[in-house]
């Protein structure tokens, strides 16, 4: 076993890491950027090396500076978590080359997965079953048409070097195959510089299932499947294990497919094969189609974790220090089940716009699992994932632990910046999900009823003037036992006002609203300076005490600006000032959570100034681009 490991990476995944190599008895060492000089991960490792600005570009993706990290402090190999670094082939030569290990399968097992048509051409040729399409070299956009005519609509176009669901069209009609082709390649040139793709039959009723391998370079093992259909726009938001409703043949056939496709590139360490699943007619073991192989740890190991009993990280560690996996397949077996919620910093009903802040509260209920790169203090920068923890839960049957997993998200408390934990504790209720009938097109079939948030209760605002009277006075002023009045108490949460009244009635404080008396509500409340953060149900209601001059002086000045509508990387800026501009017309594209946005002109007029270049990152609200006040002839 190694003595000391770099981790090229931060927030949650960084930690977990650490958790493991701590009780192997592993020395760790964390790299960070200038945004994360403070972040939890850096506090976990026994030494942190700075490496650079807070862009990835600048830090986390320098393979060079991660390496001399890695020689200066003596760490014999580097763990690369995921995203960043963990799937490019030429860090992983560059860390062999400076004679290190690197943590994770060779450079030419990524090499042989990372253009998903080269990949679909070897599992083909390796007797896995893959989703039937053109993954030929002949791009000639009429040779793709008349491919996907041979298909049959609706068909898939996808990125050739694609991930985290970019460059993906799905095309129903052939009259509309050449648009979507063009957008497709203009998405994927500017995410991945490679404007290749292929062309795949649309499944029906998709169900995205996973099987997580291990190999030692000499044989492999699988460790069950993972279900990953709860995804909007192609990103997973809830995955359990095992996948419900799997009959044993079609457990053992995908099992067997993706042994079948680890050793066919003499695969080392943890790996996934995503499949992707018709179910039609349920689920049948000749209705799997490999999609892709994933050549790192997944975001979601922890359900595979939480059903083997194994550490995923620890088999790693012990495969990439040179020793034989250490189970046989004949010893592994499936406990209960598993469930992890992806818990972001997101404005849901704006549109799942991600958002950023400073957690003012941060706590997560007895009985789950939560592994989080962030402590109650911490930032939410607009530079990263805005991802704040991943919920894991475990019981005996699916829906004990669906259960389990409605209670954990119940009682989770995050205070300090929007989130979708109200979105996923109304997809752990929703009845089809609980019937374990899942499909990709799930949430976004019922996305009205999954994105309302209700508005704070009585209770809820009662708790909170309570809270804004603190600390309460031994008596009011002018009080008597005859008329037990009091003090008026005001509070602003958005545009809505929340007006009461404080009594103390033998000295008990009540709180009079919308005419009815009643004590301080059973409900968690924090106070993080005047902010009054009120938990219900795994809701966070955020108050302030009414500042009437406050609200004057915030309104006004924005409108000529094109705002930032959420924190992101501005790719590209069409204008320049003196340019005159169309309502409708593009300013500039932002890239936020994976996916771009184009900002367009909200009036005609005169562009007076451009605020913001490519390349840099901006937070939400930020003016990019000022339109002159007079409107042209
Ligand atoms: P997974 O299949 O493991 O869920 P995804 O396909 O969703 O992963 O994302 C691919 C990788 O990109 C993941 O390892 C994830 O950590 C990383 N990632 C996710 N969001 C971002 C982001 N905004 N910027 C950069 N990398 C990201
Ligand atoms: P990425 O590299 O972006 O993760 P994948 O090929 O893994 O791309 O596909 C992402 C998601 O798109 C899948 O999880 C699934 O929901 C959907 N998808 C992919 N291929 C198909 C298909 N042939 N039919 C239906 N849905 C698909
Ligand atoms: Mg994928």
């Amino acid at each position: 076993m190694f003595q000391k490991i770099l981790i090229a990476n931060r927030g949650e995944i960084a930690c977990r890491i650490i958790a493991t190599a701590r009780r192997l008895g592993v020395a760790t060492v964390a790299v960070y950027s200038e945004a994360d000089a403070q972040a939890r991960h850096v506090a976990l490792a026994d030494e942190a090396v700075a490496i650079g600005g807070p862009a990835p570009r600048d830090s986390y993706l320098r393979g060079d500076a991660i390496i001399a990290a890695a020689k200066a402090t003596g760490a014999q190999a580097i763990h690369p978590g995921y995203g960043f670094l963990s799937e490019n082939p030429d860090f992983v030569d560059a860390v062999e080359a400076a004679g290190l290990v690197f943590i994770g399968p060779s450079a030419r097992a990524i090499r042989a997965m990372g253009l998903k048509d080269a990949a679909k051409r070897l599992m083909a040729e390796a007797g896995v079953p893959v989703v039937p399409g053109y993954h030929g070299d002949n791009q000639d956009p009429e040779h793709l048409a008349g491919a996907a005519d041979g298909i049959g609509y609706p068909v898939l176009i996808k990125a050739v070097a694609g991930g985290g669901g970019k460059g993906m069209r799905k095309v129903t009609r052939a009259e509309d195959f050449a648009a979507a082709l063009d957008s497709a390649r203009g998405e994927a040139a500017t995410a991945f510089g490679n404007d290749a793709v292929l062309i795949e039959k649309y499944v029906e009723k998709p169900r995205h299932i996973e099987v997580q391998v291990f190999g030692d370079g000499h044989d492999a093992v699988h460790l069950f499947e993972r279900d990953c259909s709860l995804q909007r726009r192609h990103q997973k938001v809830i995955e359990e294990a095992p996948a419900p409703g799997m009959p044993d043949a079609m457990r053992a056939a995908m099992g067997e497919a993706a042994v079948r496709a680890a050793r066919a590139i003499g695969y080392k360490g943890a790996g996934t094969i995503e499949f992707i699943v018709d179910a039609s007619e349920g689920l049948r073991p000749d209705r799997f189609w490999f999609m892709e192989m994933n050549t790192r740890l997944q975001v979601e190991h922890p359900v595979t974790e939480a059903i083997t009993g194994v550490d995923l990280v620890e088999w790693q560690l012990r495969v990439a220090s040179g020793e034989a996996l250490p189970l046989r397949q004949d010893q592994l077996a499936i406990t209960g089940h598993a469930f992890e919620a992806r818990l972001y910093a997101e404005d849901v009903p704006a549109g799942f716009l991600p958002a950023t802040g400073t957690l003012a509260h941060l706590a997560f209920p007895e009985g789950a699992r939560a592994d989080t790169g962030v402590r109650s203090g911490d930032r939410i920068s607009p530079w990263y994932d805005p991802m704040i923890a991943k919920v894991i839960v475990h019981g005996p049957t699916r829906a004990a632990a669906l259960q389990q997993l409605s209670r954990a998200l119940a009682g989770t408390q995050v205070a300090g910046t929007t989130t979708n934990l109200v979105f996923l504790g109304a997809l752990a209720r929703h009845p089809g999900f609980a019937a374990g009938d899942v499909d990709t097109g799930l949430i976004e079939r019922d996305l009205t009823s999954l994105v309302a948030e209700p508005a704070p209760s009585v209770a809820v605002r009662a708790a909170a003037l309570l809270a804004s009277a603190a600390p309460l006075p031994a008596a009011l002023p002018g009080f008597t036992l005859w008329a037990p009045l009091v003090r008026s108490l005001a509070l602003r949460r958005g545009e809505e006002v929340t007006e009461g009244q404080l009594i103390l009635r033998d000295g008990v404080p009540h709180v009079l609203l919308e005419g009815v008396e009643m004590p301080a509500p059973a409900l968690p409340v924090i106070r993080a300076g005047d902010d009054i953060h009120v938990f219900s149900a795994g809701q966070c209601f955020s108050f302030t005490p009414v500042d009437p001059l406050a609200r004057e002086a915030s309104a006004g000045a924005a409108g000529n600006a094109t705002l930032s509508p959420m924190p992101g990387l501005v790719k590209a800026v069409f204008v320049t000032a003196g340019q005159e501009v169309r309502a409708g017309d593009r300013l500039a594209i932002l890239e936020a959570m994976k996916m771009e946005h184009t900002l367009t002109a909200a009036r005609d007029g005169v562009v007076a100034e451009v605020l913001a270049s490519a390349g840099t990152q901006v937070e939400a609200g930020a003016a990019l681009i000022l339109l002159a006040e007079e409107v042209p002839a």
